[in-house]
């Protein structure tokens, strides 16, 4: 089986190559690499092949053609870009993609196999071939609450999010890091002066951080280093932002009621970028359909998979276990400060982290790969 693998190289990608070769994923499939910016060159070492294997062209339809799948992580201009001309001109393969482009077209699939395989086997059976991995604070929300909403408890759910620089790309976390060194540089002086007043150094990374302008916020257009950005993907006109929009719409949609408008489930949240560098965190305010106990809560939420486990309310754990610091490379999806509202019985609060080029993007892709292979070596 050929695997045609595009967008290798950005933060997603990266994370991903990692991840199947710490699994040895590349042992079942022959793989064949595509560069938007680099044909011709050197592609990664991986898995047991020796040396580096050539890049293809990704927009060379003949090469991608010639794919049973194609995996990419290139983004959504590619999607566009590329998908319709391959299938006008004959492929039939399976496109598995971390871009929102087709994730919520008829005869696409979310997947997020441990809330949604039996719709994924389903679809499979069925002869889908478009696989997308969902949003990334989506995903991780489900990851972490997705019992509950499995068990059919959730009335309604509001996410407030603190989602990383590295969420916009491997540029986007180069862009936080060099603001960050050009501000710890503004103030380095004074700094290094016992001496020295803390509104001095206040004023001038203050200053620094107005001034920031050209290549310095070529990514995320305003300062991040120091502030946040409380809008993530595009303005709609609506008041609701894209990453917003894609909460309620993406949810119901890997919980299969994406289309079944009067069992959808109100998803609604504010999404912001904040200046940490990966991992997102979330913290939700869920509307139960009973009263139940939080020792009960809790045993639902940790029953829903392997890698979501429930961290103790106390400052100690919250502070060590919840944060992206501790998450950052692991699968692990801890939920913690989860307490009962003064707003009634029903409602209930909680926070969690999640790696979100693990669980939100590059995992779920990894392991839709090896569904489809393992699918087609059954067949
Ligand atoms: P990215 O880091 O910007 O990478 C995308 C492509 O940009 C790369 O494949 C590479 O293509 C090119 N590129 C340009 N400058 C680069 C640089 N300095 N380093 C590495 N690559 C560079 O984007 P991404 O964050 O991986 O996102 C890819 C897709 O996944 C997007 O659709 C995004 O919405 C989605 N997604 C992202 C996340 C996340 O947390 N980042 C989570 C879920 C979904 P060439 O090698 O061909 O030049």
């Amino acid at each position: 089986m050929l695997v045609g693998l595009v967008g290798w190289r950005g933060m997603v990608g990266s994370v991903l190559l990692k991840r199947m070769t710490e699994e040895n994923d590349f042992s079942k499939f022959e793989a064949r690499f595509f560069s938007s910016s680099n044909a011709g060159g050197e592609g990664p070492q991986h898995g047991s092949f020796e040396g580096r294997p050539k890049l293809y062209d990704a927009y060379d339809l003949c090469a991608l053609k010639e794919c049973d799948i194609l995996l990419t992580c290139q983004g959504s201009s590619y999607t566009n870009c590329v998908y319709h001309k391959l299938v006008s001109i004959g492929w039939r393969g399976y496109w598995i993609d971390a871009a929102k482009t087709l994730r919520l077209h008829e005869t696409s699939v979310i997947a997020l196999d441990p809330i949604n395989y039996s719709f994924i086997k389903k679809s499979i059976d069925s002869g889908i071939k478009v696989f997308c991995g969902g949003n990334c604070t989506v995903s991780c929300m489900l990851m972490a609450v997705g019992a509950l909403f499995t068990h059919n408890l959730v009335d309604w759910i509001f996410s407030s999010t603190y989602q990383a620089a590295s969420g916009g790309g491997a540029n986007h976390i180069k862009e936080l890091l060099a603001q960050m060194g050009s501000l710890y540089g503004s103030s380095e002086k004074l700094m290094k002066d016992p001496a020295s007043k803390i509104l001095d150094i206040d004023r001038v990374v203050l200053e620094k951080q107005q001034q920031f302008g050209g290549e310095e916020i070529k990514y995320f257009g305003v300062p991040l280093a120091g502030s946040l950005i409380p809008w993530i993907d595009k303005d709609e006109g609506s008041g609701i932002s894209l990453e917003e929009w894609k909460g309620f719409a993406e949810t119901n949609k890997i919980l299969g009621l994406y289309e079944k408008q009067s069992k959808q489930i109100p998803v609604d949240s504010t999404c912001v970028r904040v200046g940490s560098l990966r991992s997102h965190c979330q913290s939700l305010v869920i509307k139960l359909r009973k009263d139940l106990p939080l020792n009960e809560i809790e045993k639902i939420i940790e029953s829903g998979n392997d890698w979501v486990r429930v961290v103790p309310n106390n400052k100690a754990e919250s502070e060590t276990q919840l944060s992206p610091v501790s998450v950052s490379g692991t699968l692990s999806i801890p939920i913690g400060r989860i307490k009962k509202l003064k707003l009634g019985r029903e409602y209930v609060s909680a926070f969690t982290a999640g790696d979100q080029l693990l669980w939100g993007a590059a995992e779920p892709l990894r392991r839709m790969l090896n569904i489809l292979i393992d699918e087609n070596c059954r067949g």
